[in-house]
């Protein structure tokens, strides 16, 4: 059976398990991202899902998944970025190499990567993303002609993917334009395969040809997350050589990050100055006018159709974080919450009821930045934070290290690469075993439980 066979019987399953309301509201919208032997490797819906699949689901969901294969696996939830990065790092199982090639050659067909779900149309407009929305507008009506490359930036869960499938999306209404949409590690992944020299000359030839014709023999380029290739000095020579032959012949190049050019640290000149060629538009923190009009929206377009009263919009407005992935959750719970509680409508109190966990732990840890949780964590076990950037490796600093690393694996929406580079220059690798450790360790360690709980309270104040 394959992958997205054993997917969909898996989530055949789930329905049959549960009401149709909490299938559509919590399992529906979920994506696969790999199955291996012993893991299900689910793309992380944001805290609000996790926690309502992990808190309620988890034997629903691990018996529904031992019925189908027969065996016994964890489910994990990762960001795509993440988990992709793993992979090439051989965290996960490594292809089978008896069909490796097939799945190569499959690999690097082309398609378009283009969600139709992602839109002009229901993207909402506000003063932090209106410049941004414009510029990507005059790209989507003029690719290759105004702004090359267009190049979005801003912090995690503002739009910006949105804003790209929304780009493709109008390209390909309004012309025959060929449009490549793709993960930044996903092109990592492609330029690795492509550079194992397994097969014989000739096979060899056929992928670098297969892989020349994915990414050139195109008319736009919207390229996601670019940061991610930070740790990759290949592929980004790779991609370097890949955006010239793009820019030169006049085709539209669009690329996001999570942050500004300047502070893509590990990128050579060179590909900075591309960068700059073009224009350069930001995505900034939604206001609290522009996450009600979000809501309003979402609200109105969910599959399930929700009526709210002002007062519990302007509730979730102020207590979402920066992050519309939150706001979104926190619908979704409300969606749930009225089903299962048989409300008319939804009170204030009701709200405050159902997001309850939700407005604690986003409203106190949300914003913390990884520096503010360095500090806390210092503070607590008295050291210096310089300590916990440093190379010492006593026991008492690595493991208060470590802890530093787990809470900002778990309190904030940083990525491993992103915290392992705050925690003077660490690799993701270094981060996801501090985060492994710890969590293992939580499972005996009641002095550990205890000490974090302190510190998560510290943060709170
Ligand atoms: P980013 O790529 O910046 O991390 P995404 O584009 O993935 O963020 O956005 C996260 C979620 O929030 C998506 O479901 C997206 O549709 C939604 N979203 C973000 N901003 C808006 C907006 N202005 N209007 C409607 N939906 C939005
Ligand atoms: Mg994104």
């Amino acid at each position: 059976m394959n992958q997205n066979s054993i997917w969909n019987d898996f989530l055949e399953h789930i329905n049959q398990k549960v009401s149709y309301v909490s299938y559509a509201t919590w399992f529906k919208p979920l994506e696969l991202l790999k199955i291996t032997d012993n893991d299900l490797i689910i793309k992380n819906p944001g805290k609000v899902v996790v926690d309502q699949l992990t808190s309620y689901y988890k034997d629903i969901m691990e018996e529904a998944l031992e019925e189908v294969t027969g065996n016994h696996l964890n489910i994990q939830f990762k960001d795509e970025k993440d988990f992709i990065d793993e992979t090439n790092n051989s965290v996960m199982s490594p292809p089978k190499v008896d069909n490796y090639m097939l799945d190569d050659e499959e690999a690097l067909k082309f398609k378009s990567n283009i969600r139709e779900d992602y839109t002009f149309d229901n993207f909402v407009v506000g003063e932090s993303n209106r410049y941004a929305f414009q510029s990507c507008l005059e790209v989507a009506q003029n690719p290759g002609k105004v702004f090359n490359p267009l190049f979005l930036y801003g912090k995690s869960g503002l739009g910006k993917t949105h804003l790209m499938h929304a780009i493709g999306n109008y390209i390909q209404q309004h012309s025959n334009l060929r449009v490549l949409y793709i993960q930044c590690d996903d092109f990592v992944t492609d330029f690795i395969k492509m550079s194992k020299n397994t097969g014989s000359v000739e096979e060899n030839l056929k992928y670098i040809e297969l892989f020349k014709h994915k990414y050139r023999d195109i008319d736009v380029l919207i390229i996601d997350d670019i940061q991610f290739l930070a740790n990759a000095t290949a592929s980004r020579q790779e991609f370097t050589n890949t955006f010239s032959s793009l820019y030169n012949n006049e085709k539209q190049i669009i690329i996001c990050s999570d942050r500004s050019v300047d502070d893509l640290k590990m990128f050579e000149d060179r590909l900075k100055t591309r960068f700059n060629w073009g224009l350069k538009a930001i995505v900034n923190i939604p206001d609290y006018d522009l996450k009600v009009k979000i809501i309003k929206n979402k609200i109105k377009t969910e599959e399930l159709m929700l009526n709210l009263t002002d007062d519990v919009i302007g509730f979730i407005a102020s207590n979402s974080g920066s992050d519309v992935r939150n706001l979104e959750g926190m619908v979704r719970r409300l969606v749930f919450w009225k089903a299962m509680m048989h409300l008319n409508t939804i009170t204030i109190d009701d709200a405050r009821e159902a997001l309850d966990e939700y407005t604690t732990s986003i409203g106190t840890y949300y914003d913390n930045s990884i520096n503010k949780i360095k500090n806390v964590v210092a503070e607590y076990y008295e050291l210096k934070v310089d300590d916990l950037n440093g190379k010492k490796r006593s026991k008492e600093i690595a493991n208060a290290r470590m802890i530093a690393m787990y809470l900002c694996r778990i309190l904030t929406d940083e990525t491993y690469p992103r915290i392992g580079l705050e925690f003077g220059g660490r690799d993701h690798s270094t981060v996801i075993h501090a985060y492994e450790k710890i969590s293992e360790d939580l499972k005996t360690d009641q002095n550990l439980d205890n000490q974090i709980s302190e510190i998560k309270k510290k943060m709170g104040e």
